[in-house]
């Protein structure tokens, strides 16, 4: 299979280091909240590396480590420079205060609803979760080995600091060289004084007064990992030196990855990751889906609408994990009526006996070998679809194998199809929205189709006007 690494710049074949084993590590959640379908994208882009190296017989490693202590609220990855002691709030500890419960409380909560919803999106499950808050030994172990190595030390307050120049490629996974970074680049004035260059950051840092869960006792005083360093821990704890593909969002790319390479590839004295592989992100209703700007969809929501929430998987392989997408109410209804349109010729194909069709089966292959080009398998499945020289039994026995790598359940009997009952209520929606359509008010129109939705009704705009259909 060829994927875009990062580091390298290019789409690369990826070749296992061990000959018929596939070793991930894909950066997992940050348990404070529910995750968003934008999280889910990223999520999924493993699922896709996975069950594709299966399908072509690997035998897959996946270890996706829960955040649940250490993730600062201003970890953002826009400046790079990741402040010491008391800057922000831990943000498990921050929602815990809002919630009035204790911070592992919080952390279970949201850790359990992450398993449900990728459950829900059929994200098949990894080896193994680590909990940064049960890894904490190992990353003690890990900073006293960087600090005899020299690569870190010990600021007069109890934080650790990685000594940024001590480590001389750090910055060729985003290319953010450290003489081209400036101090004080987001958080002016606020840089830790016991820091000896700007761009070193806290691999342990300190508890003040303030802070009374989650600390632990540590050589170098009472305190809370860094949220890098916790990557570098858990990786290496449970894959080894050696590891073929880490995953995460593009976002990661910057300070996380950078400093996650250089930690782990101090301790080890070898390149940790052969390949960097990162997923654009995901807008929602044209603007970027992230918890800050409030602009978020969750599975749930998805769910409360009466839609199928493989919907979303559907929507999201509409695309290539490298391109950013922006997802729509009206994308996912529109994936809701095409799951059942083809579980609906499933359920009709499988009654005829027949076999894989070699062709097809290798365009697909051919499609995802190329940097998972999930649109063109998307495209080839709806020419499959129509294709009538292909007989019913083939088409089934075909299309079962492509889902081995889509997981959409296209061998499920589609939903019992539900006429629309025009309700009064309902005719006067849809003659406002035509109405506010044909005066391009996309607010009003746009409201009245998420009303519709809550209603069961699905709709679709063509040049022959709005379409309706039953959820
Ligand atoms: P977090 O729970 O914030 O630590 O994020 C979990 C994963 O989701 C990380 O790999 C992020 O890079 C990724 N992520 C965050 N926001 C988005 C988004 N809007 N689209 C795609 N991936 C995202
Ligand atoms: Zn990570």
């Amino acid at each position: 299979m060829k994927l875009y690494d990062t580091s390298r710049r290019e789409v690369v074949e990826i070749t296992p280091l061990v000959p018929g084993v596939l070793k991930i590590y894909a950066c997992g959640p940050t348990v404070y909240r529910d995750a968003h379908v934008g999280n889910m994208r990223t999520f999924l882009l493993t699922d896709l590396i996975k069950r594709f190296a299966q399908y072509q017989g690997l035998n897959v490693e996946l270890i996706q480590n829960i955040t649940d202590v250490g993730h600062m609220a201003d970890d953002t990855g826009l400046g790079g420079i990741d402040e010491g002691q008391g800057d922000t709030e831990d943000r498990v500890l921050a929602q815990a205060k809002t919630e009035s419960v204790d911070a592992l409380s919080i952390a279970r909560k949201y850790e359990d609803n992450f398993h449900k919803d990728l459950k829900l999106l059929n994200i098949q499950k990894a080896t193994k979760y680590p909990r940064a808050s049960e890894s904490i030994e190992l990353m003690i172990e890990l900073i006293k080995q960087l600090i005899e190595k020299k690569h870190a030390y010990v600021g007069k307050s109890g934080t650790v600091f990685f000594d940024a120049k001590s480590f001389s490629s750090y910055g060729q996974i985003s290319g953010n060289k450290l003489d081209e970074l400036q101090p004080g680049y987001r958080f002016e004035g606020k840089s830790d004084p016991d820091k000896k260059f700007h761009a070193d950051w806290a691999l342990w840092k300190h508890a003040g007064e303030n802070r009374t869960q989650l600390t632990w006792e540590t050589p170098w005083g009472r305190g809370y990992p860094g949220w890098h360093i916790e990557c570098s821990a858990m990786s290496i704890k449970f894959l080894g030196n050696k590891i073929d593909i880490h995953t995460g969002g593009i976002d990661l790319r910057f300070p996380h990855h950078e400093d996650e390479r250089a930690q782990s590839n101090a301790s080890a004295n070898t390149e940790v990751v052969n390949y960097w592989i990162h997923g654009e992100h995901l807008l929602f209703e044209g603007r970027k889906m992230s918890k800050s700007s409030g602009n978020v969809l969750l599975v749930s929501d998805v769910l409360a609408k009466g839609l199928d929430p493989l919907a979303i998987r559907l929507s999201l392989l509409e695309h290539r994990y490298r391109s950013q997408m922006d997802l729509t109410w009206n994308s996912i209804s529109a994936s809701h009526k095409n799951l059942n349109r083809i579980r609906e010729k499933m359920q009709e194909w499988s009654k005829s006996s027949g076999s894989v069709d070699k062709n097809y089966l290798a365009q697909f292959e051919s499609a995802l070998n190329g940097d998972l080009d999930t649109n063109k398998v998307l495209q080839l499945l709806r020419t499959l679809e129509k294709d009538e020289t292909v007989s019913n039994g083939d088409r089934y026995q075909t299309v079962l194998k492509f889902d081995e790598v889509l997981g959409l359940d296209l061998h499920h009997a589609p939903e019992a199809k539900k006429e629309v009952e025009i309700t009064p209520e309902i005719k006067g929606l849809l003659e406002t929205r035509a109405k506010a359509r044909l005066e391009k008010n996309w607010k009003l129109s746009d409201e009245i189709r998420d009303k519709l939705i809550a209603l069961g009704i699905g709709i679709k705009d063509s040049d022959s006007g709005q379409e309706i259909f039953s959820l």
